[in-house]
């Protein structure tokens, strides 16, 4: 697995920075957004470093089609039976802030949210 000294998502996934757990496997892990934009936020990130989605190659085919499955199962879970928003962020135009990977998942009633549709 690779780690990335001063990444805090890695840190997150080290147990070097608290979190608060949504979901965890071999791969990959979920936590909640600590600036939360919806009722329901949280962040799905795979356990091994990559900067972002346009960093991804062929060797990480495998990890994102298993996230993106993850995705609604643990939507669901977090009681989004209304549905969700799936969010990634890349690069700077793209307004990516953490440079790991990471999948939002947005959630609960739309009019508390704090960020409206593109
Ligand atoms: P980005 O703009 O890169 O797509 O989003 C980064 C997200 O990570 C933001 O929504 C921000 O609130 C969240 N975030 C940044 N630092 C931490 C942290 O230390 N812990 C958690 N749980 N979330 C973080
Ligand atoms: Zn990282």
């Amino acid at each position: 697995m690779n780690s990335h000294d001063n990444c805090i998502f890695c840190k997150i996934v080290a147990g070097q920075i608290p979190s608060r757990k949504v979901y965890e496997d071999d791969d990959m892990m979920a936590f909640h957004d600590i600036h939360p934009k919806a009722p329901v936020h949280f962040l799905l990130i795979p356990k091994s470093h990559v900067d972002s989605l346009a960093e991804c190659g062929p060797a990480e085919g495998e990890v994102l089609a298993r996230m993106m499955l993850k995705v609604p199962e643990l939507a669901r879970a977090a009681g989004c039976g209304n549905g969700f928003r799936t969010v990634i962020n890349t690069g700077p135009d793209g307004g990516q802030e953490v440079y790991h990977l990471h999948v939002h998942v947005l959630g609960g009633p739309r009019n508390q949210w704090k960020v409206s549709l593109p």
